[in-house]
């Protein structure tokens, strides 16, 4: 079992399956819908995921035609997407407690990238346990 859960800790998730792998999507809905650079998401079967707890909580946005965004109507988290026909729910996965034991294989949708995020310097970038220093 994986377990996740959102930022308020009213929606609980578990997956029984396995994650699928880890992709980076810098898409325009994306960033807004995270506010964040890219999202790190990852399929996961339908089948092989339940709501341990918070699922009257659950609302879903539909970002495009197709697809719909569904988040904890308490605090915000994304919990995954959801497009039209598919056996599989997109997993948010900055809302997992638990190590998924995949690790991200690609970025996509980077001609939408933020302009001020940069791919290749962020990983030489200054890494800090906590807060940088304050100077
Ligand atoms: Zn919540
Ligand atoms: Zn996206």
């Amino acid at each position: 079992m994986i377990k996740g859960s959102c930022m308020c800790g009213e929606v609980t998730y578990a997956i029984k399956g396995e994650v699928g792998e880890i992709t980076h999507c810098h898409c325009t809905t994306c960033r807004k819908a995270h506010g964040s650079a890219f999202s790190s998401v990852a399929g996961v079967q339908i089948d092989d995921f339940e709501f341990t707890s918070g699922k009257n909580q659950i609302k879903c946005y539909q970002s495009s035609s197709d697809k719909v965004r569904c988040f904890c109507s308490n605090c915000g988290s994304h919990i995954y997407a959801h497009k039209e026909g598919q056996k599989h729910y997109i997993l948010r996965l900055g809302t997992l407690d638990d190590d998924p034991k995949v690790r991200p294989v690609n970025h996509i949708w980077v001609s939408l990238k933020a302009p001020w995020y940069d791919i290749e310097a962020d990983c030489k970038l200054p890494k800090h346990d906590e807060w940088a220093d304050e100077r």
